[in-house]
């Protein structure tokens, strides 16, 4: 019986062969982003400095379904398709009526979602004929799973990572370097704008628009190198559509035809979108009716407190501007754990899709979400990653909600990536001294 099974892991034949571009469905369009001198839309030769043509491509597609290439196909198998849980031990530990799944991309290489999108970045690089690659990282995980992408196809990588978790988490440079990365704690001394930010700020705990700076300059420089974002544009969002692909199939299997309520964490948005966009075409075209939530930090609550108007994607305003929720691009968030949430925009996509009511969103605080990553991981065994503790969190207050109204609603949980490396994180709410931020 469907109904009893624990996960749904689907053959690797099932790894999807197209990504989902929402472009195609949005019923109003999405705002262009703008050219930083001109203010006027920009032009694809705008991102020739920084991008290669493919990528930039299909940032601007609104081509429907488009295809993944057959290496990156090859690639994924490594971990694809990623597990698809019903969280039976979590239901009997909550003692609920409600039916709760869970997305797990912890099985990664990288232990995150990340390596869904960093792949086909190195590959379309390669094709394109480039060497080098540079990057902003937040907690790590973008960089490593970058590291690990450009080492597949033969290019060199540079990750400016945010100075307050490479501080506090040492084993990710660790990891970087393992996959034949460099890392370099943000702001730096070897960029122009890094220099600037530490003279001006020399206490400061940087952050992912500081670091998104540096990674630009070098590229912008090096004719060889592109820059590779780890969230925020379409085409990031693009690759992550394999996730909520592949949920799709698997809640097929499991006789599942309805999901009542999708909670997914959103630092930039990649995940939140790469789940949830294929649910939302489900409910554009009648077929489903998926209450989506995006959960932020309370630290970065750029969806729930930010003003949704064109801003730069970094902190020293070398970036196009994008129309998106946004809390400043000089906004330095809390150094809480959760460093891939530290980011003071969103995602366009996910900023239109908010805007237009086709989705919702929470902040939450790190003790709440850290409270709710213990209680799973004593379910079900497995340690959240920080920044998938956030949507937990959100799912278990609806978990509540229905068990009090009596009610069994089928609940997704985005579980983003694993904690292996955020255990100093679990030791310090575990031992009381978590600030509440
Ligand atoms: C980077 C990261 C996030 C936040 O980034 P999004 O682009 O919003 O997904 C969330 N969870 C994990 C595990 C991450 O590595």
């Amino acid at each position: 019986m469907p109904q009893d099974l624990y996960k749904v892991t689907l053959g690797e034949d099932q790894i999807p062969t197209h990504w989902y571009n929402i472009v195609a469905d949005l019923p109003t369009p999405l705002a262009p982003p703008l050219n930083p001198a001109t203010d006027e839309p920009l032009q694809p030769s705008d991102l020739a400095a920084i991008f290669p043509d493919n990528l930039i491509e299909q940032e601007m597609s609104a081509e429907r379904w488009i295809e993944i290439p057959a290496a990156v196909r090859e690639i994924y198998r490594l971990w694809r398709p990623s597990p698809l849980y019903r969280a039976y031990r979590l239901e009997q530990a909550l003692g609920t009526t409600a039916r709760i799944y869970y997305k797990y991309e912890g099985a990664s290489p990288v232990g995150s979602h990340k390596a869904n999108s960093s792949v086909p970045q190195a590959y379309f690089n390669q094709l394109a004929g480039r060497t080098r690659l540079t990057t902003e990282t937040g907690a790590g995980q973008w960089g490593a799973a970058l590291a690990f992408a450009a080492e597949n196809f033969g290019l060199t990588c540079d990750i400016w990572q945010v100075r307050s978790s490479f501080e506090s988490k040492p084993y990710r440079a660790a990891q970087m370097a393992v996959f034949g990365g460099k890392a370099y704690s943000s702001p730096s001394e070897v960029t122009a704008v890094g220099r600037k930010l530490r003279q001006e700020f020399p206490d400061t705990p940087g952050s992912l628009g500081m670091a998104i700076s540096e990674a630009v300059e070098v590229a912008a420089e090096d004719p060889n190198a592109s820059y590779s974002l780890g969230s925020v544009l379409n085409h990031v969002l693009l690759h992550q559509t394999i996730i909520g692909l592949e949920a799709l199939a698997q809640f097929a299997a499991f006789e599942e035809p309805q999901v009542d309520y999708l909670f997914a964490c959103a630092g930039g948005g990649s995940n939140l979108g790469g789940i949830a966009f294929p649910f939302l075409r489900e409910n554009f075209e009648g077929r489903q009716q998926v209450k989506i939530t995006a959960c932020e930090s309370h630290a970065a609550p750029s969806l729930t407190q930010g003003e949704f108007r064109y801003d730069y994607g970094d902190t020293a305003g070398m970036t196009p501007k994008l129309k998106m929720y946004t809390l400043g691009a000089g906004f330095v968030p809390d150094p809480v754990h959760a460093g891939g949430l530290r980011y003071h925009g969103m995602a366009p996509l996910v900023s239109h899709c908010y805007h237009e009511g086709h989705l919702d969103a929470i902040a939450i605080k790190q003790r709440e979400a850290f409270e709710a990553g213990v209680l799973f991981a004593r379910a079900e065994g497995i340690i959240p990653a920080s920044e998938s503790n956030h949507a937990i969190a959100g799912a278990l207050r609806q978990v509540r909600l229905a068990t009090e109204r009596g009610e069994s609603p089928v609940i997704l949980i985005g579980v983003s990536g694993s904690g292996q490396l955020d255990l100093p994180a679990y030791t310090d709410f575990l031992s009381g001294h978590m600030v509440d931020a």
